[in-house]
């Protein structure tokens, strides 16, 4: 019987038993008697040393090779890549594939962590984080994911997954991978990630975006994410609407700048203030903005 102890103190070593499924099944059926999934172990061990509670049986995901891969998919007029959750970051900013289709999420990854942490550390992983850099970019590039809940496979997409988490964080779900729409021709994007200090410190806040141009002034298409440090990831979405339907001028940055402010949900924490974390990420948004629509060739 696998015992879940609240204390972290009452943990020694010895007494974590490690589990090795290679079905799906089988770790599903260890994660509803209470095991805890791991994959890179990067984000549990950190959380660990914070003096987070851990199970006492932890389900080491490694062995079921089916989660591992990344694949290019054409179906009709679409095309997908889709990547393996056991992916790690490094395989990520390193694979062709995704780099020629979905160069966003290259670039979110090149900001997770150091190169030693990103070669343990899973897509999967930081995305069933909750709060990984990858989840903005993987917003933007409007992510479906496959997961299984109990014996059932579904498909959801990713903001549809954040959600359900928000009402049921105690939700026993194995992602099992991630599908991403090839970016289209004319599509530009970029990442920026924000930080307290230059040494390592959780993001202040991240922000992205992938976009298409129909003219100087306009936009056919554009997807903005915020998320990094603690802050809910999300997609700006009456931005984006205020993007696609006007002509952009100085006046419509102006009232877009309290309009990023108003759509982002941010919070306080014992260094920075959520009105702090707004304006800069709304301060970020707008310089970027202004050099989308100053490259008049992009
Ligand atoms: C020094 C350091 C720096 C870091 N810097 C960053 C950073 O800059 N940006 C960032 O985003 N993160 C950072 N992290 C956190 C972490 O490394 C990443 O989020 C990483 O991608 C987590 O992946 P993992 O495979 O190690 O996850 P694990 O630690 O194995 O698991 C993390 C959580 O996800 C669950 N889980 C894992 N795989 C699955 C799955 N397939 N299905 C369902 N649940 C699953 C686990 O149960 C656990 O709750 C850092 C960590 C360290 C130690």
């Amino acid at each position: 019987m696998i015992t879940v102890k609240n204390e972290m103190a009452d943990i020694k070593k010895s007494d974590i038993l490690v589990e090795h499924p290679r079905l799906i099944q089988d770790a599903m059926r260890l994660r509803e008697l209470g095991g805890v999934f791991i994959a890179g172990g990067t984000l549990i061990q950190l959380n660990w040393e914070f003096g987070q509670p851990l199970s006492t049986t932890l389900i080491n995901l490694e062995p079921i090779t089916e989660l591992k891969g990344v694949e290019y998919i054409e179906r009709g007029d679409s095309s997908f890549v889709e990547i393996g959750a056991l992916t790690t970051i490094s395989e990520c900013i390193e694979n062709p594939i995704i780099n020629e289709h979905a160069q966003l999420l290259v670039e979110a990854c090149k900001k997770i962590a150091a190169p030693a942490v990103r070669n343990r550390a899973t897509l999967g992983g930081n995305i069933a984080s909750g709060i990984g850099d990858s989840i903005p970019a993987l917003l933007v590039l409007d992510a479906e994911l496959t997961i299984r809940i109990q014996d059932e496979t579904k498909v959801i997409k990713l903001w549809g997954l954040l959600s359900l988490l928000k009402d049921t964080p105690q939700l026993n779900y194995l992602l099992l991978l991630i599908r991403i729409p090839c970016q289209k021709k004319g599509e530009q994007a970029f990442f920026k990630k924000v930080g307290r200090r230059e040494a390592f410190t959780p993001a202040l806040v991240t922000i992205c975006a992938q976009w298409r141009r129909i003219s100087a002034k306009r936009l056919e298409y554009i997807g903005i994410a915020v998320g990094g440090g603690n802050n809910d990831p999300c997609r700006l979405i009456v931005v984006e609407k205020i993007l696609e339907t006007n002509d952009f001028d100085e006046n419509l940055l102006r009232s877009l700048y309290l309009e990023i402010v108003d759509e982002i949900n941010s919070y306080s924490d014992p260094f920075i203030t959520e009105t702090y974390r707004k304006h800069v990420a709304a301060n970020l948004l707008v310089a970027e903005l202004m050099n989308i629509f100053c490259d008049k060739e992009g």
